[in-house]
This record gives structure tokens, sequence and C-alpha cells, in this order.
């Protein structure tokens, strides 16, 4: 059980980090890259106070540097989904499940877009993760819709218990895959539907009878993480204590609105920790 569970790397998840281990909290950090990709792509920062002329990824490295010196939990784990319990959350990944009293969702900006039928059928035969759900559709005949070449793994894994898998690769397929009950498909994928569970997958070609619909993306809409999570457009709404609309769930930099800024995302995710952690002291004696 950790006290404080960051979830995102960046800036404002490893300046929520600093400050949480300040203050003795248990903390961990989830991150699926490389810390912050965003910021390593700036070739030059001009605008961060008392570090001129930085390279996006030299600060970046010395973010990473300064929240390690107090050693938190590091998980490199995309989060999948987070559900909230009795004292606290449920943090899923693909292979494991974690808990937390206090969750700070740092997770940046997406540009995922969730497909049409998608948020109706999920748990209803739309998955993020074979490795959790693939069991369930043994024998069966499933999709898998994929942004991320490292995903071809769970689509093969999807192939070694499904009758067949039929694969959409929204990028360019450069290796084919090893199993022969894996159909490549060209067509883009254009909504899910069914009944009261998955029957098939729209595409821009032929239509395609399944039972199930994997989705593999690097980052997912921030509404899938956590369905209840009030959302102002794409961000998620807080308070200036960085509360969002769930107690004990706070959010912190670009997931939170513009400008997305260095700056105002690593002050949120000292204002998120501090939040966190007088929660943590109301809340758990
Ligand atoms: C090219 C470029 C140049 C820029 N130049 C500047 C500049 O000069 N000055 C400035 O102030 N700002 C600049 N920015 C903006 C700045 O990079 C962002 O404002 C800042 O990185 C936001 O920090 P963040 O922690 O909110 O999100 P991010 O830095 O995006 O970090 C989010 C982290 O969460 C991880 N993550 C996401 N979803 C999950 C999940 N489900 N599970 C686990 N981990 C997850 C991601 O992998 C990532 O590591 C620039 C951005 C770009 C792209």
């Amino acid at each position: 059980m950790f006290d404080v569970a960051i979830i995102g790397g960046g800036p404002a998840g490893l300046s929520a980090a600093v400050t949480a281990s300040v203050r003795n909290k248990k903390v961990a950090i989830f991150d699926s890259s490389n810390f912050s990709p965003h910021l390593r792509k700036a070739w030059m920062v001009h605008n961060y106070l008392g570090l001129a002329n930085i390279t996006g990824e030299e600060l970046m490295n010395k973010f990473v540097e300064h929240a390690m010196s107090f050693k938190p939990e590091v998980i490199k784990s995309k989060v999948i989904g987070i559900t909230e319990g009795e004292g606290g959350f449920t943090i899923g990944t693909a292979g494991e499940i974690y808990q937390a009293k206090t969750i700070i969702l740092s997770v940046g900006t997406s540009h995922s877009e969730t497909m049409n039928g998608e948020r109706d059928f999920l748990g209803k035969g739309v998955s993020y993760c074979a490795t959790c759900d693939g069991y369930f559709y043994k024998g069966k005949v499933v999709a898998a819709v994929s942004t991320i070449p490292s995903a071809l793994e769970e689509v093969e894994y999807l192939a070694e218990i499904c009758s067949e898998v039929k694969f959409l690769p929204l990028y360019k397929l450069t290796e084919a895959p090893k199993h022969s009950n894996i159909t490549v498909i060209s067509d883009k994928p254009t909504g899910i539907t069914g009944t009261d569970r998955v029957t098939g997958l729209s595409t821009t070609g032929e239509y395609q009878p399944v039972q199930g619909v994997f989705i593999f993306r690097e980052t997912d809409p921030i509404e899938n993480l956590l369905p209840d999570l009030q959302l102002r457009g794409k961000s998620i709404l807080v308070d200036e204590q960085m509360s969002t609309n769930i107690a004990g769930l706070f959010a912190a930099g670009d997931c939170t609105g513009q400008p997305y800024q260095i700056s105002r995302a690593t002050g949120q995710g000292l204002v998120a920790a501090i939040g966190a952690v007088s929660y943590l002291a109301k809340n758990f004696k």
C-alpha cells in the first residue's frame, strides 16, 4: 500500500514525488516511457527559471536525478485502469495490481481519440490488456487495433489463445506476425458494434465479425483510466488544491489544461502533493 501513487513521471509527477518524499510519504511513480518523451523533444528551453538555455533532455535528466535521490518506487508500466475502493485505490497495469491511499494523475496530454462504441463496450468485449483479459477469449475471434509496434508481443500472445486475431496495425508494419492465425488487415477501424456485448468491428473496408476488440495505444484518453473522473473539455477538472471530483485523487500538469508549460507542471505537482499529504493526515490516522 503506497501513500501516494503518482501516475506519470514528467515534470509534474516528479515534482510531486519530491514534495511527497520530503514529507516522508511512501511514494510510487508509474511511468510508461522514459520519463516525459514530450519534454525530451524540446530542442532548447529558454523559460525555466534559473536554468536558461538548457535542452529538454538535459532538464528532464536533472528532474529525474533529483526525484530519484529520494528513492521512490518506480514502476515502468502503463496504468490501464484505476478503481476506487474502501481505504484507497487499486491501480491496474498489464500484469499487476497495486494499492494506494491517494493518487496524483500527471499523465500529460493524450492525443488519442476513443473509437465509436469503445466506451459503450468497455468490459463487454473491449479491452486494453491481452495479459489481463486474453484468457476470456479462448477459442474466439478477436480484433487487435494497435498504434504502437511494441504491442506486437501482446497480439502474438492473443494468437496463442484465440482461434483468430484480426490485426489492424495503425502504423507501418515492418515485421510479419509469427502466428499463422493472425490476419493483417490494412483497413482503418471506424467503430465497435454489438448488442449487450461486442459482435463486430466496422472498418473503412469490410465489416469484421469479432467477439472482442483489443486496443493498444501509447497513452489512452484520460477518461479511460477512471470513468467517473470529471473533465472540462479534454482536461481534468481540478480546484485550487489540485483536487479532482474524486476524494483522494489529485491531478497536475498538462492533463489539467493549458498553458502547457514546465513551470506550471512542476508548481501544480507540488500543490497536488501537499493536497495528498493533508488528505492522508485527515483520513488515515
Ligand atoms: C517540442 C516541445 C517543446 C517544448 N518546449 C517547452 C518550453 O520551452 N518551455 C516550457 O515550459 N514547456 C515546453 N514544452 C511543454 C512541456 O514539455 C510540458 O508542459 C511538460 O512536459 C508537461 O509536464 P507533465 O508532467 O504534465 O506531462 P508530460 O511531460 O507529458 O509527462 C507525462 C508522463 O506520463 C506518462 N504517462 C502517460 N500516461 C500514462 C499511463 N497511463 N501510465 C503510466 N505513465 C503514463 C508519459 O509517458 C509521460 O512520461 C514543450 C513541449 C514540446 C513537445
